[in-house]
């Protein structure tokens, strides 16, 4: 019923009552029934309609409960080492009764550490699932207030939270999870952060007062990518004692996830997540999530009843780049763009034979024009050659703009970032002239000169090698403005077809 229209029943109902009375009719019977009547409607209506969340105090109708939508271990992909502690370290919580037999105190916080995206909240869901526990979860962002006191109340309202909800649901244990700890949880430096120390240190008074004998047990499980800031009080035996390290998946947990986010999608049957997994080194769990939900929005934008390879290729490339943007940058500015983007693609061609899968010309992101690998093996170590052939095609974009225009660009910024991280790898890896050395003793002239040194080293290199290859420049510059894309086939004919052949 509108607003409108109850507005006017209520009007309606009294004008009605007094005209009847005036009249010398009895109304009270007929009051009573509509009162009744009234009372019985909104009772069905708040029990049947209403929405009662959780934590409310209204009554839920048992009918109306939806399942509850909880997690397993099985969804989540990769992860197995992980996941194993995790388990080993729940069943402190299910075998309660034997820990208790032999003396062995109460586990009473998990730690998991690693990058954002891995699955840290879904590990915790699923331990939740695990050990029937009830679920109450908060982020440390949500106990920084102004005012002092009251995060550490929102910490005592959390745990009372625990407790009341299992006790409801009639579970024996509650797990809770703060995610982001470590902005709670940060080292206390004294005086100046009077509330996150208070915050801190109401959560230390409620772990020591957990004990194994009582119901329901608790098991706080947090979460940070910022393990060193923690604060040493948090991490001592009998708090947050067990850490494990939930990382960025490698391939095979790649492919797992990859799997399980595209169940509910259709696929074409020549589609190979294989390959989308070998294409994705470095994505985290909700990156590659995120390449399965893109692809299903190009293949339903496309008209296509089914996601493609190329669906899941353009994917990628926008979560790593960024979404196509309209950018119509002027003639002479792609000219600029596709002799940078040559210059990187020519230098990894001859670094890395056959290594180029695309080079493109339309902006994605922040980035005019991008080059794109072919997928290589899984790789964590580096040989020194290997840092050197990096950075060469990462300087192979400004060098290429040098060679053709006297001088650079601010396009190269993001390459000279990157450059500059290798170096630092290289530094702390004791791969340069410095020797081994902790970056502490070493004074910024010295780290500027070994950068300087590294630097003009490998460009000087990058020149040299792009010189022998400036024909293959002026053959694909014109093709791949045209195009906008080459594809790493199309590209490699070119450099065959015009290398000088004394240089090759
Ligand atoms: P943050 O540190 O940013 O809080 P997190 O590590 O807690 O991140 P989650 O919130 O657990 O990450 O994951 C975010 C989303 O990414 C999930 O909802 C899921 O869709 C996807 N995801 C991440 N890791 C996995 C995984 N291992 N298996 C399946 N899906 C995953």
């Amino acid at each position: 019923m509108s607003k409108l229209g109850k507005e006017m029943l209520i009007g309606f109902i009294p004008a009605v009552a007094a005209f009847l009375i005036y009249m010398g009719y009895n109304v009270f019977p007929l009051l009573l029934i509509g009162l009744i009547g009234a009372s019985l409607f909104y009772v069905v209506k708040t029990r049947g309609g209403g929405s009662v969340g959780v934590g409310s105090s209204g009554r839920k109708n048992p009918r109306m409960n939806r399942p509850p939508a909880y997690m397993t271990f099985d969804d989540i992909g990769g992860q197995d080492r992980a996941k194993g502690e995790l388990k080993e370290a729940l069943d402190f919580l299910i075998r309660y009764e034997e820990i208790k037999k032999f003396g062995i105190r109460p586990l009473k916080g998990i730690l998991l550490t690693g990058p954002p995206g891995t699955g840290k909240t879904l590990m915790a869901k699923a331990a939740a699932h695990y050990t029937n526990s009830v679920f109450v979860s908060a982020s440390g962002s949500e106990f920084v207030e102004m005012y002092v006191g009251v995060g550490a109340s929102r910490i005592r309202d959390l745990f009372k939270e625990a407790r009341g909800r299992a006790a409801k649901e009639n579970k024996q244990s509650a797990i809770l999870f703060i995610d982001e700890i470590d902005v709670v949880g940060g080292k206390r430096e004294g005086g100046q952060q009077r509330e996150y120390d208070q915050t801190l240190n109401q959560l230390l008074t409620e772990m020591d007062g957990i004990h194994t004998s009582e119901t329901p047990r608790i098991l706080i499980i947090a979460a940070t990518n910022r393990k060193e800031m923690l604060d040493s009080a948090l991490l001592r035996p009998g708090r947050f004692d067990r850490h494990i390290e939930v990382d960025l998946p490698d391939k095979k947990g790649r492919l797992h996830i990859l799997q399980i986010h595209s169940k509910n999608k259709p696929l074409d049957d020549m589609t190979s997540l294989d390959r989308v997994s070998s294409e994705t080194f470095g994505f985290s769990g909700a990156q590659l999530e995120s390449v399965m939900n893109e692809a299903a929005i190009y293949a339903m934008r496309e008209g296509d009843a089914v996601v493609r390879q190329p669906h899941l290729s353009q994917a990628i490339d926008k979560v790593m780049m960024g979404e196509k943007t309209d950018r119509e940058a002027s003639k002479e500015e792609r000219r600029r763009v596709a002799l940078h983007e040559l210059g990187h693609a020519i230098v990894a061609e001859k670094v890395k034979p056959s290594s180029v899968s695309m080079v493109s010309l339309s902006p994605r992101g922040k980035a005019l024009g991008y080059v794109r690998h072919n997928p290589q093996q899984d790789q964590y170590l580096y040989t020194k050659m290997e840092i050197e052939h990096q950075i060469m095609i990462a300087l192979g974009g400004s060098v290429a703009e040098e060679m053709f225009y006297g001088g650079r660009s601010t396009g190269s910024r993001n390459d000279f970032e990157q450059s500059l991280r290798m170096v630092g790898n290289m530094v702390d890896s004791g791969l340069t002239g410095l020797g081994i050395v902790d970056r502490r003793q070493v004074t910024t002239e010295e780290l500027m000169k070994v950068n300087a040194e590294i630097l003009e080293d490998l460009t000087e290199r990058t020149r040299q090698l792009l010189e022998k290859y400036r024909s293959v420049f002026t053959a694909s510059l014109d093709i791949l403005i045209r195009e906008e894309v080459l594809s790493g086939d199309q590209f490699r004919i070119l450099v065959k077809s015009n290398e000088v052949p004394t240089s090759a």
